[in-house]
């Protein structure tokens, strides 16, 4: 980050876009987003530049999905040969690429799998949800348990497992039966889930929530209610998958807590849209032929880019980068002792800073205006997933400026 950069906190206006392009954006677009605050012009690991040429420090790498940073030569290198070699198959043809990376997919998850590939995260639901569904019909099961505030994505069946009221209930009902239970109470689960239910389909921490992990034997327990059951166990990795909490998947911190089926993408594809859908045992096989499909899934460049993910985090160490910065983060953010800070949730590179009260959407303005992006994720919660690339030096520099961002955001009540 720029000295110049540095501290000019308060200084800048929110929009250093060209003349007009945030009113353009706002007439040009259907208004279900909010206007973004920036507009963004390039990238270099883990620092991005806006179009008035300023420099951020990325804490948040567009919602935990530029895993290896901003132009990574081997992403650059990986998506730019591929684009001039072939850039679209289609389902009616196979390409290496594809295989290999579901061939390596199922090595780092343990073998005895299929996949499936789509291009976002809702996508990689909805193959999940059909596979439930199927194996419902075909055991006599009705219906799906989900958690209350979980997020699953927004098209028509992830949306109807995604437990955030406000963004479900404008939409339903829902063709699918599905019930909710508080998340991380295994008892509640417990007394969810019978014989007839097909599916459980949890996150292994809540991203969307705030970063919210569940007690700790919380996922050994739903594998065990699943077991007794029969009901399938549907992990969506999509936001702590890939090395984003230290390890590979979430779900690997817990020994004997394996899904049967999992959910991928964010970070996976590096900043190119892919998902996944693995679905292990004999569940990999519950489709048949014409069951399933999508004309861009398993695009050679999203796979090309997923390829140079995966080699990139296991030959430069991500896994164990992620831990070390994390607890760096971590350790920084609990001890920069701010009246303002009630204390720090998650693990590796992904946590939320948890505030006193709802300051997060100011305190997610002060940390722009100081350089950093970083996202109120929730009124008391701002999340921070950046790059697995982010140096020991570069959270120190977010945690020393804390204090004085969060002065700035409530001034009323910091310090
Ligand atoms: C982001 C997210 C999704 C949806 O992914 P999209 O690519 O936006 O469709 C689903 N589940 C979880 C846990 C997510 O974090």
């Amino acid at each position: 980050m720029s000295e110049a950069n540095r501290g000019a906190r308060g200084g800048v206006p929110p929009q250093a876009a060209p003349s007009g392009l945030r009113e353009r954006f706002e007439a040009a677009f259907m208004p279900n987003y909010g206007v973004p605050p920036l507009a963004l012009a390039r990238g270099q690991g883990c620092r991005v530049w806006d179009t008035g040429g300023r420099e951020y420090l990325d804490l948040i790498a567009g919602i935990a999905v530029s895993s290896l940073g901003h132009a990574h030569p081997a992403l650059v290198e990986a998506v730019s040969s591929q684009v001039a070699a072939l850039a679209h198959t289609s389902n009616l043809y196979l390409h290496e690429g594809e295989v290999l990376l579901a061939e390596r997919l199922l090595e780092l998850l343990g073998g005895d799998g299929r996949v499936f590939f789509a291009n976002s995260g809702t996508e990689a639901n909805e193959c999940a949800l059909k596979l439930a569904l199927k194996y419902g019909k075909a055991n006599g099961r009705s219906y799906v348990v989900a958690a209350e505030n979980g997020f699953h994505g927004r098209t028509m069946g992830a949306l109807s497992v995604t437990g955030k009221t406000s963004i479900r209930e404008p939409f339903g009902p829902f063709g699918v039966d599905v019930r909710f239970v508080p998340y991380g109470d295994a008892d509640a689960l417990k007394a969810a889930v019978d014989e007839k239910c097909a599916a459980v389909f949890l996150e292994p921490t809540q991203g969307e929530a705030g970063v919210v992990p569940p007690p700790a034997g919380y996922f050994t327990a739903v594998r065990e209610i699943c077991d007794a059951t029969g009901a399938l166990f549907v992990a969506d990795e999509i936001q702590s998958g890939i090395g984003r909490t230290g390890t590979w998947f979430a779900f690997q911190h817990e020994e004997s807590a394996k899904p049967d089926v999992l959910t991928l993408a964010k970070g996976l594809g590096g900043g190119l849209p892919i998902g996944a859908c693995v679905a292990f045992g004999p569940h990999g096989a519950l489709f048949a032929k014409g069951d399933h499909g999508s004309t861009f899934g398993g695009n050679p460049v999203a796979v090309a880019a997923a390829l140079a993910v995966l080699t990139t985090i296991e030959k430069d160490g991500l896994l164990a980068n992620a831990v070390k910065v994390g607890d760096v983060l971590a350790a920084g953010i609990e001890s920069a002792g701010h009246p303002l800070l009630a204390g720090v949730r998650g693990r590796g590179l992904w946590r939320a800073a948890v505030l006193t009260g709802p300051h997060a959407a100011a305190a997610e303005v002060a940390a722009r205006d100081a350089g950093f992006l970083v996202n109120a994720v929730a009124p008391v919660a701002l999340r921070l997933a950046p790059p697995l690339v982010l140096t020991e030096e570069q959270a120190r520099s977010f945690t020393d400026a804390l204090p004085a961002i969060l002065d700035a955001a409530a001034p009323e009540e910091g310090g």
